[in-house]
């Protein structure tokens, strides 16, 4: 863990430091009524679920390795980041840690946007900071919560034949908003302890309803939530060497007559700044997204390397072509982080973001060739990807010969080692979890259109132009731009 995590401006003063969770209590703090259903049944205690207790016991990991670092009690990602160091020590942080410490993004977001809310009611920058420090001495986790089922994708909210389509606000008494709808896809939302509810797009006027964003705890009256979890099911845990681990349960959130106190409103009903906190949460998501796509891209270059070598075929031209592009991948992937580190910049209450036009590109650039990654890696490596045998089939006597024997190739690479590494790469990119990843990848953080549209707002595109305008002497009087013709 990075010591620069403990340096920052933001500590809370002595006395109002909170207590960091343990795992234990972390754990739990999950068996609080919470509504979650998976693989049809409503579960009394998540964490007593094979796949969902997997996944929080990694958590749970999380938060006392956290904790033996810091024990003044303050949780570092908590912290605001306010330099480069900052964001660096933050982004390491995200890298090494399970994705709740990533979500941690979500009041970020809130952060980032206040000062943009604050111009439409002075009470959402108030609520916000409160809201920040209470869940900072609580030390709880967040989902995410934008993703709106949307029903016809042509038509906007208010023309939907069911108004619940887009969440929105139906009801209000004199302590808060009653809102309801579905909001899809959430990653970690059976394993968080807030929901932060967000608009998923911008609203126009006449659709003041749906502009709302607010906080709800995951075990408030009218939550429920329908989850899937991509870990192994009735086979062996241990041929699937990740998911059967652990692995990120997403679910579709149910809000039925949710009441949510305003203390926990940060945008009701100003269409002007519905897309703000969506954009801000955006902008991080993206962030982390590049961040943990680095080190996947070095994890893919792992597998084709080792595999390549595994099978005999690594000075083949063709395999070390595919590697080297690979690397190049990975390479450029990371250089986009560096380069939406560097480009950072202040927000008016002083907290730094990532550099829009980098993070957009390098995730962009990212999810739309992962697919050709993973492509270059299954060709690399062979069938055996799908078919390689399981665990419990080399543990049965009669067979483990045969596995011994067969999935050999060479001195030093035995049939178990290839067998147990063909999972590895099965697990990842071609089974449940390798789903997951493919369409996650693609769609998380809003989708390639989103990445392309931010991107494309965020070029010098004017610039551009004058180049290509100086460069054909095409601007009277103007002194003709050089062309770039450094090649060799
Ligand atoms: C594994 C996973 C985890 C995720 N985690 C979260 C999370 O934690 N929180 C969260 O809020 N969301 C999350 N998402 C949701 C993600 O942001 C969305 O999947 C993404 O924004 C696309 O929305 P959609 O799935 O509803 O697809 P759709 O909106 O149906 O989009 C499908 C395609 O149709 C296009 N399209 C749709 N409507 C229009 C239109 N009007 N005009 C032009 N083109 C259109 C889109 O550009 C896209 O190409 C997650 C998604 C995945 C797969």
């Amino acid at each position: 863990m990075k010591a620069a995590m403990r340096t920052g401006t933001d500590q809370p003063a002595k006395g109002d430091r909170g207590t960091m969770m343990t795992g234990e209590q972390y754990l739990d703090s999950l068996r609080d009524g919470r509504r979650v259903a998976l693989d049809g049944v409503l579960l009394p205690d998540v964490t007593a679920d094979p796949g969902l207790g997997n996944a929080a016991r990694w958590v749970a990991t999380g938060y006392d390795r956290i904790r033996s670092g810091y024990p003044d009690g303050v949780n570092p990602i908590y912290q605001i980041p306010r330099t480069v160091e900052d964001l660096r020590a933050r982004l390491d942080l995200v890298q090494e840690s399970d994705v709740t410490v990533a979500l941690t993004s979500a009041v970020l977001a809130l952060l980032t946007a206040a000062p943009r809310l604050a111009m439409a009611n002075p009470a959402y920058r108030e609520r916000i900071l409160h809201y920040f420090e209470d869940c900072r001495r609580r030390d709880v986790r967040f989902a995410e919560v934008i993703t709106d089922a949307k029903g016809d994708r042509s038509l906007p909210p208010g023309k939907q034949d069911d108004p619940d389509l887009y969440l929105r606000v139906v009801d209000r008494d004199a302590d808060g908003i009653v809102i309801n709808g579905a909001k899809f896809h959430i990653t970690m939302g059976p394993l968080v302890h807030e929901l932060v509810v967000m608009p998923t797009k911008r609203m126009k006027p006449g659709e003041e309803q749906y502009a709302v964003a607010c906080a709800v705890p995951v075990n408030s009256p009218g939550v429920t939530q329908i989850a899937t979890s991509p870990h192994p099911r009735g086979s062996d845990g241990r041929s699937h060497p990740v998911s059967g681990r652990h692995t990120d349960p997403d679910s579709i959130v149910i809000f039925d007559h949710v009441h949510v106190p305003y203390e926990r409103v940060f945008l009701d009903g100003e269409v002007e700044e519905s897309a703000v906190v969506a954009h801000s949460l955006g902008l991080w998501e993206r962030i982390n997204g590049v961040a943990d796509m680095a080190r996947l891209g070095d994890l893919l270059v792992g597998m084709a390397q080792l595999v390549a070598e595994a099978n005999g075929v690594d000075r083949i031209p063709h395999i070390k072509d595919k590697i080297a592009e690979m690397v190049i991948y990975a390479t450029l992937v990371r250089a986009g982080l560096e380069a939406s580190i560097a480009g950072a910049t202040h927000t008016e209450d002083g907290m730094i973001a990532p550099n829009e036009l980098y993070a957009n590109a390098a995730k962009y650039h990212a999810a739309a060739h992962y697919p050709v990654m993973v492509r270059n890696l299954h060709d690399i490596a062979g069938g055996a990807v799908a078919t390689a045998p399981s665990m419990a089939d080399y543990d049965n006597p009669q067979l483990r010969p045969y596995i011994d024997k067969y999935l050999r190739t060479m001195p030093g690479v035995d049939g178990y080692y290839r067998m147990r590494l063909f999972h590895l790469i099965r697990d990842v990119t071609a089974d449940a979890l390798g789903g997951r990843e493919l369409v996650s990848w693609l769609q998380s953080g809003g989708g390639l259109f989103a990445q392309r549209t931010v991107t494309r707002k965020h070029y010098d595109i004017e610039a551009a132009k004058d180049l290509a305008r100086r460069a054909g002497g095409l601007l009277d009087g103007a002194e003709p731009a050089s062309y770039p013709d450094g090649h060799g």
